[in-house]
């Protein structure tokens, strides 16, 4: 009888071969790992690691496309800049929201992201037959203690005016989105609008969520200015600008 050379002999390096070949060896027994091709297996080359990549990939272009701060789109043609990323943006999210085919629709901007809980929220709330949407209070990503301010003042005014800005994950049953002949085309506010139709039609409720949003666009531009812009803008829109008007101040363009 030929000597005993292993304990055990794993044959096939993928994801559970080398588990198996590494918790037995963990265990004090001598193990070997035999594979005919890569070490790895499919979850390691074609699998989990490489459609995870792929996903991630497409997310972040994704997302630079989406992007309201970045003129950058990765279209067929090569467009590097879009003649207007407002526009766009708000194109996108109206095909997007007539193909919906589920009950409620949830818009999330490109730089905004959801936590736990928020999906049962919606859940709960909308249970209640007379809420038809609503938004959620919001976090920005960034650390400073402006931002924790800027939030607080954001979720009372967002209560108290009923107003509720995209980066706060609009929601709204589907039908209720389709009598209100969903998103106007507009040069800015789209969101402003759509939240205050949106409140006209129904009760509406404001979630603890919270949802993420990038701070980006403050630290970017710097925090107070681009506070005072998105004030100037919203008394501007109270008080009849015209919105190409106000755009143009806002994107400077
Ligand atoms: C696109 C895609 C995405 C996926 N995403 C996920 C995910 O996100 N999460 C998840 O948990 N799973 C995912 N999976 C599934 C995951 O890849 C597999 O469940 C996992 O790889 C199976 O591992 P395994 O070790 O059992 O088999 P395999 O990975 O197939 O490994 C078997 C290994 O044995 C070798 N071998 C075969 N015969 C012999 C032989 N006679 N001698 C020596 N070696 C041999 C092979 O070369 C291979 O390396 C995904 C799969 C695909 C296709």
């Amino acid at each position: 009888m030929p000597d005993k050379k292993f304990d055990i002999i794993v044959i096939g390096g993928g994801a559970a071969g080398l588990v198996a070949a590494v918790a037995a060896g963990a265990f004090g027994a001598k193990t070997a790992l035999i594979e005919k091709e890569k070490l790895g297996g499919e979850c390691s080359w074609t699998g989990c690691i490489p459609s995870k990549t792929l996903l991630a990939a497409a997310e972040t272009a994704h997302k630079i496309q989406q992007s309201p701060w970045l003129e950058c789109s990765f279209s067929k043609e090569s467009k590097n800049l879009l003649e207007s990323s407002v526009m766009e943006h708000v194109r996108s999210t109206v095909v997007s929201a007539a193909k919906a085919k589920g009950d409620v629709i949830l818009f999330l901007h490109a730089d905004s992201l959801l936590t736990a809980g928020m999906f049962e929220q919606i859940e709960l709330c909308l249970k209640q037959n007379e809420y038809i949407g609503g938004a959620f209070k919001m976090k920005l990503s960034g650390e400073q203690i402006f931002y924790r301010i800027l939030e607080a003042g954001g979720d009372l005014y967002c209560r108290l005016t009923k107003t509720y800005f995209g980066d706060r994950g609009i929601f709204i049953r589907t039908s209720a989105f389709r009598q209100m002949g969903g998103f106007k085309e507009l040069p800015i506010m789209t969101d402003v609008e759509f939240s205050r139709r949106m409140v006209s039609i129904g009760k509406t409720a404001f979630l603890p969520g919270p949802i993420i949003s990038s701070s980006r666009k403050f630290d970017d531009e710097g925090p107070l200015h681009t506070l005072y812009k998105i004030f100037w803008a919203l008394v501007a829109y109270r008080l009849g600008y015209p919105l190409e008007i106000i755009r143009e101040k806002y994107y400077g363009r």
